[in-house]
């Protein structure tokens, strides 16, 4: 231990070296104490996991040196009419505001008493957009006229890079002379932000080798990967999917202690026209709350909450109630790959039974974004209802603070 430690500190070994000459736990734990040393901080809270690290401190974190917490609880049970997820869940969620868990536990309780919420799937697919420099503007139009007419093409080389992905579409734009080519791919199980990254390498090559188009970044940002853009909001990006439950008018009063009108009125003047006002992309109440605990508790890529978070929740008036729908446009989630098989997140997945490949390849995924756009819309429902009822202020100083 002091031999590495003093390397380091000489400047012989680097941080990020230790894992070539020692076991992952080991490197984890000297790398660790090196920096407990260095700063006089103590580090034996964040030293002190459960989780296996062989893959973590090679595939998921460089420099580890240990594990954060974040308490997990459950909402449910919520019952789901999907058609990959048919069935009543326990919903993890790993959080540090308090009463978020209370509060989706609650909007589970409603959509649960009123039969569970229906959910579908509208589109499937991860996006990469290179961006190539083209001559001049009649280059551009050729770039974008050659890959209209070469589709097969370019799927082949696409393709050949995975044994599971599938290119889905191809859409084309430019901005002067810088061509955009967004890719989309049908990622199966996978979120697939690796795989189609890989993917689109090879196509970029082709497209480049046959047309002259001078490659200038993988990613060109029309992707649009983990930044608010309209382009997700409007052509989706990861899973589209969308879930609605019909809500009678004594379940409103004896849940939300509320009526129709109000939650209607209230979804009106705050979601609809308030997020107009206010140039949101996200016409909802708190669908980001949701799908951060979520993605934390299953391993999934917290930077994606942003595409999440571009969810629009409508409350339509109906006969003896109203049909309350959250739409998710860009929902990227996976059951393998990236984060899912780290211990505590793979038994969260389990939890939901969606851990690892699905059978066909893709069910999993599909299943675990039906579930998750059914707890957004218990979210929603219930700080709706709050508001509706003026009891948001109430809860969070009970349960909050
Ligand atoms: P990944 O960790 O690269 O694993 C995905 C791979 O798992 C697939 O490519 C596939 O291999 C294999 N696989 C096995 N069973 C599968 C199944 N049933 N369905 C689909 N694939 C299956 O994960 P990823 O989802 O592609 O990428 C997620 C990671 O990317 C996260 O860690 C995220 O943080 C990171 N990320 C990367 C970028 C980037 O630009 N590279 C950007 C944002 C985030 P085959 O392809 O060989 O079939």
């Amino acid at each position: 231990m002091e031999d590495y430690l003093e390397r380091l500190k000489k400047g012989s070994l680097k941080l990020y070296a230790l894992e070539s000459e020692l076991p992952p736990e080991e490197a984890v734990r000297v790398r660790r104490i090196y920096i407990e040393r260095e700063t006089g901080t103590d580090l034996s809270a964040t030293g002190s996991f459960t989780i296996p690290i062989d893959r973590a401190a090679t595939k998921n974190c460089e420099n580890m040196i240990g594990a954060v917490q974040v308490p997990v609880g459950v909402a449910g049970p919520l019952v789901v009419k999907g058609e990959y997820a048919d069935g009543s869940f326990y919903i993890p969620l790993a959080t540090t505001e308090g009463a978020l868990v209370a509060s989706v536990n609650r909007g589970c309780g409603a959509i649960t008493r009123a039969g569970g919420a229906e959910v579908r799937i509208f589109r499937d697919g991860m996006t990469r957009a290179p961006v190539f420099a083209a001559r001049d503007i009649p280059h551009a139009r050729e770039i974008c006229d050659w890959v209209a007419a070469h589709r097969e093409e370019i799927a082949a080389a696409a393709e050949s890079t995975t044994s599971h992905g599938k290119l889905t579409g191809i859409t084309t734009t430019t901005g002067g002379t810088s061509v955009f080519v967004r890719l989309e791919f049908d990622s199966k199980d996978a979120m697939g932000m690796n795989m189609v990254t890989i993917a689109s390498a090879k196509a970029a090559g082709v497209i480049s080798a046959a047309t002259g188009a001078r490659l200038i970044a993988l990613s060109g940002n029309f992707c649009t990967d983990k930044k608010p853009a309209a382009v997700n909001l409007v052509m989706g990006r990861g899973r589209t999917v969308a879930a609605g439950i019909f809500l009678p008018d004594d379940l409103i009063r004896e849940v939300f202690k509320t009526d129709a009108g109000t939650l209607a009125e209230v979804n009106l003047r705050k979601n609809l026209v308030g997020s107009a006002r206010a140039g949101s992309l996200g016409y909802n109440a708190h669908a980001a709350n949701i799908i951060a605990a979520i993605f934390i508790a299953c391993g999934q890529d917290p930077a994606h909450v942003v595409e999440g978070s571009l969810a629009i929740t409508t409350v339509d008036p109906a006969e003896g109630g109203v049909y309350v729908s959250v739409t998710l446009p860009s929902l990227p989630a996976g059951t393998v790959g990236g984060g899912t098989g780290i211990a505590t997140q793979h038994e969260c997945l389990t939890l939901l039974g969606v851990a690892g490949g699905g059978s066909p390849p893709g069910s999993h995924a599909r299943k675990f974004a039906e579930i998750i756009a059914c707890a957004v819309l218990a979210g929603e429902l219930s700080l709706l209802g709050a508001l509706a009822a003026q009891h948001l202020a109430r809860a969070h100083q009970q349960l909050g603070r």
